[in-house]
């Protein structure tokens, strides 16, 4: 959403001068000491999985107990990508809030050592109760995915982070996590479910299922002490790693502060740490001590594995810390032993990890990289490969060339300590799509993503582009290594940085802003660009748009753009005479090949780059709306774009920060609060209360929109006293009653219905008021399914000549999604007090 960038420009710069984090690209050689605990992970075959909602959700600090202590393969499973939160260090919402979040889930399990899954369910947003989430999510599919991550996973243990039996008690997502986990413990295990599965996978059955409880679910530490602890396993969980120099919470914390966009930064904490695990379901552990007591985590519950076991002891204790090269020979010792195993699961599993402790112990270097983030179809480029020996024996290496890849230099021998650089070249078939996450190259519903490619099941993000395979010959062993082509770069802040490399569309294809609002009957340009990604001959572009709509000119038609050359176009738009609302899309044809696509870039430091390829479009909205209102002052609050909004509607705008606000206000048609001013600017806001007070006694107009209720007493929102409760009706579609059908907030300059509450997103509105001074008269009625009616939506007084509006109506989202009845309502509110005629937009410039 181009358009809402510059409110947070000041953030963006900020964070450009932080002190630089390298991506999870980075490489990382494990030292001595990590090497050795990896070999003594080799030991330990038992499997835990970690399930919840979001991304944040998981708690780091049992994952790195797990994966760290416990030495067990850990994964968290987050049903969701966390499209529906916020985000604190930039614009991107939606589905770019979710990419950024998928990709702090894998920085965070980089530090804490798990692995990450996902299901194609969609964090929609906010819901109360398990109900309303499973009518937004396809139950079936998210089962069927969390089955096939089990089976294919095959966790001994499930964790829960929420509590399947409280309904209602926190976001319905939680809750339907939990409850969805103790199905599948069951469905995994049944070869009548999802039997499809079973062509390529067995059944699985984990053992138990644990919730991961603490004292705050039992509302109180003394309700916690009190409660019946039969059920209940404590763990010790404040760890000391001295192979890491860190203590398990310090690590847990450094796993949680990647999840920056929810301004999740912790700090760690040292000495003994309890967590908690409720039994729920299964086998109950022998020993309460230990959450795999039980069952079989040794080399022993592999068929012929015993002497695995015997033979990995010996190298453990034979560890040389100083020389650890010298435990190759037994490792590859007992690499033979593990590969004469007949099991399959484990066997895979542990030769993958040794053959990467091998790697490790020779200090094996390689990477391929291009010295440009990306490029296009059919385009030749030049790789390099550095291949480096860092052990003290030869080896032979082999590039393996394949048909995208050309290797110059395939097979050679590297000396102890020995480096070299092959030159590759990579060349890009004529027909490949651009890089985008694979799950969404198709369009999903509002609650599930669509895939269908179940080989990607669980994943979190899409294979690297191109990949190079080096095998390495080492004692008579083949070991290999694929080596995804990256781009890498030198900054002059940041150092080496890594990024991965994408494929970019031939032409990209643009639209300025995601909605243009026209309030009156003026035409308003709109801006599309084009950026030639490779050398175009010639070619047109025309914007596709509703019917009705007209455009100046239809088509423009260009020759000769340049690699890299972007132009922009400006097409002048004349909305039709009636209410009307639809997509535009601009759309280039170069030859007989047609170009939609527009391209988004997220870049951040704390996480490797990325790229959004998909349709261009932007909504083209014309309310139907009159507006009084000629000058509105808007106080910032936390963020949000309903001053364009007002912009759109014809409205001079002055925003001020809360301590800026100038002393005499009178000459505003409106004062419009952004939202949670009361919350982020508490002091500023009470400051300005005395002046607020007299310019709505002489007649000015006071809109607040919501703010939430913590630590917001009742006289502070403005001259009247407003309670406010944490009522919120979180159905977008929920009936609106309308209370005061005859009040002039809903007829004048405009008639609002109940058509104007159609076609809302995400919710209806938040934290309502409960109380009110009796000056108020409740204006709508609404409540989600199976609640109480709310009238705290929107109210309204008479306060001295002038007007005082609260409203926890969501319009700071219906605004930007182009909801028709979100402006004329608006229009509405900020012109009640205004006499004079309707303004007519004339300029045509005003957009949203
Ligand atoms: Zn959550």
């Amino acid at each position: 959403m181009k358009n809402f960038i510059f409110t947070f420009t000041i953030v963006l710069l900020f964070l450009s001068t932080t002190v630089a984090q390298e991506n999870r690209l980075a490489h990382k050689q494990p030292n001595t000491a990590e090497i050795f605990h990896k070999i003594e992970k080799l030991g330990f075959l038992g499997t835990a999985l970690y399930v919840a909602a979001h991304p944040d959700d998981e708690n780091t600090r049992l994952i790195s107990w797990l994966a760290n202590d416990k030495m067990a393969r850990t994964a968290y499973l987050s049903l969701t990508r966390g499209d529906g939160g916020q985000n604190l260090i930039g614009p991107q919402l939606r589905e770019q809030l979710g990419m950024i979040r998928t990709q702090e889930l894998l920085e965070a399990r980089n530090i804490d050592g798990g692995q990450q899954f996902f299901t194609r369910a969609n964090d929609f947003g906010y819901s109360k109760h398990p109900d309303e989430t499973l009518e937004i999510w396809n139950q079936q599919e998210v089962m069927e995915d969390m089955v096939q991550i089990i089976r294919e996973f095959k966790p001994d243990v499930i964790i829960n982070r929420f509590n399947h039996r409280t309904p209602g008690t926190t976001h319905g997502h939680h809750t339907t996590s939990a409850m969805l986990s103790m199905k599948v413990f069951d469905y995994a295990a049944d070869k009548t479910v999802y039997a499809n599965q079973l062509k390529d996978l067995d059944t699985w059955q984990a053992q138990r299922v644990f919730f991961n409880t603490s004292w705050w679910f039992y509302g109180s530490q003394e309700a916690f002490d009190n409660a019946d602890k039969t059920n209940l396993l404590e763990i010790e969980a404040g760890t000391y790693y001295p192979y890491k120099g860190l203590s398990n919470s310090e690590i847990a914390a450094l796993s949680r502060s990647k999840h920056k966009s929810q301004g999740f930064g912790s700090t760690g904490s040292r000495g003994s740490q309890t967590e908690y695990l409720e039994f729920l379901k299964g086998s109950f552990p022998t020993d309460k001590s230990d959450l795999f007591s039980g069952i079989n985590t040794t080399w022993t519950r592999v068929k012929g594995g015993s002497r695995i076991q015997t033979q990995l002891n010996s190298i453990i204790s034979n560890y040389n810390f100083k020389q650890p090269t010298a435990s190759i020979p037994a490792l590859i010792q007992l690499r033979s032993s593990i590969e004469k195993l007949k099991e399959d699961h484990w066997k895979g599993i542990k030769l993958e990890e040794l053959d990467q402790i091998l790697l490790d112990l020779t200090g094996f270097y390689v990477e391929a990289s291009v010295n440009i983030p990306s490029a296009t179809a059919g385009e030749k480029l030049d790789v390099k490969i550095e291949v480096t020996n860092r052990s003290n024996e030869e080896f032979k290496i082999n590039l393996l060339p394949n048909q995208l890849i050309q290797v110059e230099n395939e097979s050679f021998l590297l000396l102890k300590n020995e480096s070299k650089n092959v030159q590759a070249t990579l060349q890009i078939p004529e027909i490949y799509d651009a890089s985008t996450p694979y799950y969404l190259k198709e369009k999903g519903t509002l609650g599930m993503y669509q895939v269908k490619n179940k080989t990607l099941t669980g994943q979190p993000e899409s294979e690297p582009e191109f990949i190079v395979r080096a095998f390495i010959e080492l004692q008579g062993i083949r070991l290999y290594k694929d080596i995804p082509i990256i781009h890498k770069r030198t900054d002059p802040v940041r150092g080496e940085v890594n990024e991965p490399f994408h494929i970019i569309p031939e032409i990209a294809v643009s639209i300025e802003n995601p909605v243009y609002v026209f309030s009156g009957n003026a035409a308003q340009p709109i801006q599309v660009t084009i950026k030639a990604n490779k050398k175009i001959e010639k070619g047109s572009l025309e914007l596709c748009h509703p019917d009705g709509w007209k455009l100046t000119p239809t088509e423009y038609t260009f020759s000769n753009l340049e690699k890299g050359e972007e132009k922009i176009y400006t097409f002048i738009v004349q909305p039709p005479k009636d209410a009307s609302r639809g997509l535009i899309s601009g759309l280039v044809k170069v030859g007989s090949k047609s170009y939609s696509k527009e391209v988004i870039k997220i870049d951040y430091d704390h996480i490797p780059d990325q790229q959004l390829v998909r349709n261009n479009e932007s909504q083209v909205v014309k309310p139907g709306l009159q507006n009084r209102a000629r000058t509105v002052a808007y106080i910032n609050g936390a963020g949000d774009d309903v001053a364009q909004a007002i912009e759109a509607m014809g409205s001079k705008v002055f925003k001020f920060e809360p301590d800026e606000v100038p002393n005499d206000l009178s000459k505003y048609d409106a004062v419009v609060v952004g939202i949670r001013a009361f919350n982020v600017a508490a002091q500023n806001m009470e400051a300005l209360q005395p002046r607020l007070d007299v310019y709505v006694k002489n007649g000015g107009t006071l809109l607040m929109q919501y703010n939430t209720s913590r630590r917001i007493d009742s006289d502070v929102l403005g001259p009247l006293p407003i309670t406010l409760s944490r009522k919120r009706v979180t159905d977008e579609n929920a009936d609106v009653k309308i209370l005061q059908p005859d009040h002039k907030i809903l007829s004048v300059p405009n008639a609002i219905t109940s058509k104007d509450f159609e076609g809302w997103v995400q919710e209806r509105g938040l934290y309502f008021p409960e109380k009110w001074d009796p000056a108020f008269t409740p204006i709508l009625g609404m409540n989600d399914k199976d609640e109480e009616m709310t009238k705290g939506s929107l109210i309204v007084a008479d306060y001295g000549k002038g007007h005082i509006i609260y409203t926890g109506l969501s319009l700071f989202r219906e605004l930007p999604a182009g909801v028709s009845g979100a402006y004329r309502l608006l229009a509405n509110m900020i012109s009640i007090g205004v006499k004079n005629q309707p303004i007519e937009q004339t300029d045509g410039q005003k957009k949203l």
